[in-house]
């Protein structure tokens, strides 16, 4: 039996040493996030996910959404647990305050969301959705569009989505078809089908407040001729009062791997007569507005392997804590038997995990203290050179916490052996549901070409140079240094940042030159700056730690955990970079070598 308790020691660490929440606390507009309101608030946002939404996700993982004559019923516990979470505030965190949100800087929620989704992440997504909504409107939406939903949706009364998928529509919105009619009072009349639409409907609120992708009759083809649409599922009157129905409706509930408890519904919109929309923003630049707000949606998803990943560690440490199993080689042979944790193996798999975890989570963290400076540092340039680190980091903190997450949630099981592909241990449910983060918001195949095209080629890889000679300052300084864990670490460091450094000049080369091999490397050149980029972070954390047990401050096993952790990550995983590097920059021309009648 395993609880999940907030990994509270390394979100702290994460937050006050790596990201730097002190400068951030000191931003304009973010003076309430002192350290004693975050260290509050934390502590809250802990024990709301261990009493409450844990416990539920089992329940939710067996009952499921289910869809009866229109109506979405979800799991048991789940509508109330909706409930206090809005009452409590939760869903307004980093929101707004013109609109009754707190307006916490994203680090913090970047930390409370983090245990929504370890805790229960089929929960979670319902404000995660809704807060993509929220983000769109206040973006682009009118004052009175903002005055009329977002104050609701901010305090959670009503929930929001995004409506982008078609059935022929994916990865490629450009093929998006449903319609908008323009009618003669400015509102539009929408016709169409959406499939895949995450708590598309749901038994929480009253409404829902759906953010529709369409085209206009005189719309362009392709990308330029999409607009975006609000479309409540409630007509909502002038004085925000509810009115009808409105002609969007769930026709059926999709029955997945993963995230049972969160219903992902096939939307008819106008069967019934056209389903009122009104246009958000300017016509044909909804996917533009779409691309801008997917920022912050990738890096939640991002976010959301690092929980689940979270918590498939401190089931498969619990475990292994307990079972008992043969002889473990090398110990005392007095003791007769040891539990798994006393196995090397076993060591290895758990230390593993746990290395992908902390490393992850500083890359995010970090990344998410450069979107608060990004929106609110006094000094432009600052703000500008935050936002292109921002940019840069986004498919990186979304595609490799999400494939790490398979990784992770994948040793879980393992830790277990034959109990943990048994349902009852939860270990599997993990698993399930971690498939999917790196599918919807973008799949990693989406995030690469991202990483490759935009953020790499499009300025011949000017950012990617500064965010690696940032890694390579950390690996010159650490390899210069005495202590023997740090010069380790420096050294292993600097020579993964050098392969790295090879396979940026290849991709800016080639993305022009040679794109088909180039997208071909897209992805492992992703997963490359992911394990860079974790090093990096992992670097810094034990220059940290170090410095914390010199000067006798702090918790000292805590300290020496996370430069052994460190090591660890420097000695056995940064050296599948080299690799990484040789198979982008010698391999991505054998990928294509096949023909179609090859495979
Ligand atoms: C549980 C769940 C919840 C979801 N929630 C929502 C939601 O709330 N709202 C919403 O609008 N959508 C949602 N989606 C849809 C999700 O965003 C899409 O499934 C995702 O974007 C991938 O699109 P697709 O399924 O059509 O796959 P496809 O686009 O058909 O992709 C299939 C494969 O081809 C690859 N591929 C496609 N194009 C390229 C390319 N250009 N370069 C390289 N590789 C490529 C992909 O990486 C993938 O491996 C959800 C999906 C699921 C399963």
């Amino acid at each position: 039996m395993s609880t999940y308790h907030a990994p509270l020691n390394d979100i702290r660490f994460a937050l006050r040493e790596l990201a730097g929440l002190e400068q951030v606390g000191k931003l304009p507009g973010y003076e309430d996030a002192t350290i004693d309101t975050v260290e509050a608030i934390l502590e809250e946002a802990g024990k709301f996910a261990t009493e409450v939404l844990d416990p539920l996700n089992v329940v939710g993982d067996r009952e499921g959404s289910r869809l009866l004559d229109g109506i979405v019923k979800t799991p048991t516990g789940f509508k109330d647990a909706y409930r206090r979470f809005a009452e409590n505030g939760w869903n307004g965190l980093a929101k707004n305050p013109d609109f009754g949100g707190q307006g916490l800087p994203q680090l913090v929620a970047t930390a409370v969301e983090e245990m929504w989704h370890g805790a229960n992440l089929a929960f979670a997504l319902c404000p995660l959705l809704t807060q993509g909504a929220i983000e769109a409107i206040e973006l682009v939406g009118s004052d009175a569009q903002k005055a009329k939903f977002l104050p609701k949706m901010v305090e959670g009364v009503w929930t929001g989505t995004m409506n982008l998928t078609e059935p022929q529509a994916g990865s490629d919105l450009a093929a998006v078809r449903t319609r908008a009619v323009p009618q003669p009072d400015g509102s539009f009349k929408l016709y169409g089908q959406k499939i895949f639409i995450t708590y598309g409907e749901q038994d929480y609120t009253e409404n829902i407040i759906h953010l529709v992708l369409a085209r206009t009759p005189t719309a362009p083809e392709g990308v330029k001729g999409i607009s975006l649409f609000i479309v409540p599922k409630v007509l909502v009157n002038d004085d925000g009062s509810l009115g009808v129905r409105n002609d969007v409706h769930c026709v059926s509930l999709e029955h997945k791997l993963g995230i049972h408890a969160s219903p992902t519904a096939v939307l008819a919109y106008g069967d019934r007569g056209g389903a009122v929309g009104y246009l958000i923003g300017e016509e044909n630049r909804g996917l533009e507005y779409m691309f801008i707000m997917m920022n912050l949606a990738r890096y939640s998803v991002g976010v959301e392997g690092i929980g689940i990943a979270e918590r498939a560690y401190q089931r498969a440490l619990a475990y292994a804590r307990d079972r008992v199993q043969g002889r473990a080689p090398g110990l005392d042979k007095a003791v007769a038997t040891a539990t798994i944790l006393q196995h090397p193996d076993v060591r290895r798999m758990l230390v593993t995990m746990k290395a992908y975890i902390e490393a992850m989570r500083a890359v995010a963290y970090v990344t998410g203290s450069a979107i608060d400076h990004a929106h609110r540092d006094p000094d432009q340039e600052a703000r500008k050179r935050h936002q292109a680190f921002v940019d840069f980091m986004i498919p990186i903190v979304k595609g490799c916490s999400t494939e790490l997450a398979q990784e992770v949630t994948s040793l879980g099981i393992q830790v277990h052996g034959g109990m943990g592909y048994i349902e009852e241990t939860g270990a599997a449910q993990h698993f399930r549901d971690a498939r999917i983060t790196t599918i919807y918001e973008g799949t990693t195949g989406i995030q690469a070409n991202d990483l490759i095209g935009r953020k790499t080629a499009r300025d011949a890889g000017a950012v990617a140079r500064l965010v690696l000679a940032e890694c390579t300052k950390v690996a010159t300084d650490l390899s210069k240094t005495t202590d023997a864990d740090l010069k380790a670490i420096g050294t292993e460091l600097a020579s993964a940042a050098q392969a790295l450094s090879g396979a940026i000049e290849w991709v800016v080369a080639s993305f022009g030159a040679k794109t088909r091999a180039a997208h071909a490397a897209a992805v492992p050149y992703l997963r490359l700056w992911g394990l860079v980029a974790g090093g990096w972070q992992m670097a810094r954390a034990a220059r940290i730690a170090a410095g914390r047990l010199t000067q006798a401050q702090g918790d000292a096993n805590f300290h020496r955990a996370k430069i052994a952790t460190a090591r660890f990550y420097a000695e056995s995983i940064l050296p599948q970079a080299g690799g990484l590097a040789r198979s982008i920059t010698g391999g991505s021309e054998s990928v294509l070598a096949l023909a179609d009648e090859q495979f």
